[in-house]
């Protein structure tokens, strides 16, 4: 090993998720296979290297097969790309060249396969041809899955992991983090992902530090490599020194105290000194969760993501099973608040790994409310499951995604037949329940005063409405830097929002990630939005934010910020006018 491979070095990504994390690293290989070894085989062992590759081109191919099965019947329409895969595995151009290099240039398979897919990118690059560019993509997919195998270095079950270390990845999918098991995983690392990605959502949820956006971490971390995880600069530390390792021990210390002194006053209510009371709740993923919601002192559950038990499988999970894990959280939260969102999948949240990648672009295409409506018999499974849960606490139930007037519509009359069904088969449930969408999507904001008309609430859905109308892809690390909920067009758009509320006299919240953040407080109180829900670990920050400040001064901060044009002047001045409340400090420019 070279002597500089262990100096310490600091790596700089998105910090993503706040703590500090010191342990050991693990490496899952999600994303393609990074690191190919070339080795030369001998002329007498050349037949053996083809076999090598034949039995992992079968494997893969079965692997596929299988996967082809196994999707439920409504799901079909999605595996044809995947039988076209299927065809490519036998392809001349792939399968028959890669034998071809191994016997004539006498290199391992992995390389004479990398090596031919290379070649074919090159060919095709550059073409206009949607339909060459695709395939290519398609060739992309094949050799990935023989890669896996070659090199055996595929499918780590994050479940499966039996020690304690920081994950190291190039991407983690929402069904990777679903499996994480907190007595295992002490936090991670992505090379890609942003901050409103849902793998620093789901970090900040389970209150493991996370770095993401390093671009290049599986690349210079290797499994077993020491490193520190400062996830609230955004740091990452291989191989530390001594003195950096008792730095970060005692920075560890400070932060945990810290944390404890918050949560000690988290149950108190979020009451401004001139008495505004703001609801302040968590966003859970996983109905465990709602434990830590209690455990922080929130208010209730202010959004459920239900597609989480969706991911990880699959089939659809039974009425009887979403039922059951509805009623568990609604119970444990007794009486309080339970926003259940309904399927919000595709998009960053595929429902199987192999649809992945069948959609150019997921963000705008099939997802939420709209594969929902093109699948009605699941979606009132789902349905019927919160209208059932409903009996037993105050459940509101949340479309995700509106665009328009005819989503809303339609899934209302689908809510309505579901409950027709229940009421017929004498099924207990509660058919009125309080109806919500997610203002996540600019046309919704623009005709708000329509939509208001036709439900209960508003919940503003910060994170796709800034990757909406602000045109960034939330899990793009390059982009991350345009991430400002105070960029004026956000601030205008939460504060029409509000006000059409207000003026329908329907209830309005906020669950995107700008709800979660300290010097956000002073705005959202001053724009009047009176409930909040955000990762449960912020939220005892939050409420004693709240309890620093009065509300009126907040209000005339709004009208001060209102002609400002520039985000990060915005922000300063936030810092400068409220900074100490949350600090202790005064802002320091
Ligand atoms: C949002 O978009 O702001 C939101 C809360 O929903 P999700 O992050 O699940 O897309
Ligand atoms: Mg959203």
């Amino acid at each position: 090993m070279l002597e500089s491979e262990n100096k310490e070095r600091i790596l700089r990504g998105i910090a993503a998720s706040p703590g500090i994390c010191i342990g050991k690293a693990y490496l899952v290989d999600r994303e393609g296979v990074e690191v190919i070894p070339k080795y030369f085989v001998h002329a007498s062992h050349i037949p053996q290297e083809i076999k090598r590759f034949q039995a992992a081109v079968k494997l893969a191919q079965d692997e596929l097969r299988q996967i082809i099965e196994e999707t439920p019947e409504d799901l079909k329409i999605h595996t044809g790309i995947l039988e076209t895969h299927l065809l490519l595995f036998q392809d001349k151009m792939l399968y028959g060249r890669t034998i071809e290099d191994i016997q004539q240039e006498g290199v391992n398979a992995e390389w004479a396969l990398k090596k031919v897919v290379s070649e074919v990118k090159a060919t095709f690059q550059g073409m206009a041809d949607e339909y060459l560019k695709e395939r290519v993509a398609d060739i992309v997919h094949v050799s990935d899955r023989i890669l896996h195998h070659l090199t055996g270095n595929h499918h780590v079950k994050i479940a499966d992991i039996d020690k304690r270390v920081i994950l190291v990845a190039r991407d983690l999918s929402p069904a990777d983090t679903s499996q994480i098991q907190l007595e295992h995983i002490k936090g991670f690392l992505t090379d890609l992902g942003g901050r409103t990605s849902h793998t620093g959502i789901i970090a900040r949820s389970l209150g493991l530090p996370a770095v993401l956006g390093l671009s290049n971490a599986t690349a210079l971390i290797r499994t077993d490599d020491l490193i520190i995880v400062d996830g609230s600069a955004g740091l990452v530390i291989v191989n530390p020194t001594e003195e950096t390792l008792v730095e970060y021990d005692e920075r560890q210390g400070r932060y945990e105290a810290y944390r404890a002194q918050l949560s000690r006053d988290s149950h108190l209510e979020a009451r401004t000194q001139d008495d505004t009371f703001i609801r302040v709740m968590g966003n859970i993923e996983l109905p465990e969760e709602v434990v830590s919601v209690i455990d922080n002192g929130g208010d209730g559950v202010g959004l459920y993501r239900t597609e989480f038990q969706y991911l990880s499988r699959r089939d659809l999970p039974s009425e009887f099973e979403l039922f059951d894990k509805y009623r568990d959280v609604v119970e444990v939260m007794a009486g309080r608040p339970v926003v259940i969102r309904t399927l919000d999948i595709n998009g960053d949240k595929a429902l199987q790994d192999a649809n992945t990648h069948i959609e150019v672009n997921p963000a705008l295409g099939l997802r939420a409310i709209r594969y929902c409506l093109k699948h009605p018999e699941m979606f009132k499974t789902q349905l019927r499951a919160i209208l059932r849960a409903a009996a037993f606490g105050d459940v509101r139930i949340l479309f995700p995604m509106i665009t328009g007037m005819e989503e809303l519509k339609e899934a209302r009359r689908l809510l309505a037949e579901a409950a027709l069904g229940l009421q017929r088969e004498k099924v207990a449930h509660n058919p009125d329940i309080p109806v919500g969408i997610m203002m996540e999507v600019p046309s919704a904001v623009i005709i708000a005063d329509q939509l208001a008309a036709r439900c209960d609430f508003f919940s503003i859905g910060t994170n796709d409405l800034m990757q909406y109308s602000l045109a960034i892809d939330r899990g793009n690390r390059h982009v991350a830097y345009l991430w400002d909920p105070l960029h004026p067009a956000i601030l205008r758009m939460v504060r029409r929002v509000a006000e059409v509320a207000r003026e329908a006299g329907i209830q309005v919240a906020m669950c995107g990630e700008m709800a979660g953040e300290p010097i956000h407080v002073p705005i959202l109180i001053g724009l009047g939005i009176p409930e909040w829900s955000m990762n449960p670990n912020a939220i005892p920050v939050v409420k004693r934010m709240v309890r620093s400040l009065a509300a009126a001064p907040c209000r005339d901060f709004i009208g001060e910020i209102s002609g400002m044009t520039c985000a990060r002047e915005i922000t300063k001045l936030a810092w400068k006018t409220f900074g100490q409340a949350l600090t202790g400090q005064p802002f320091a420019d």
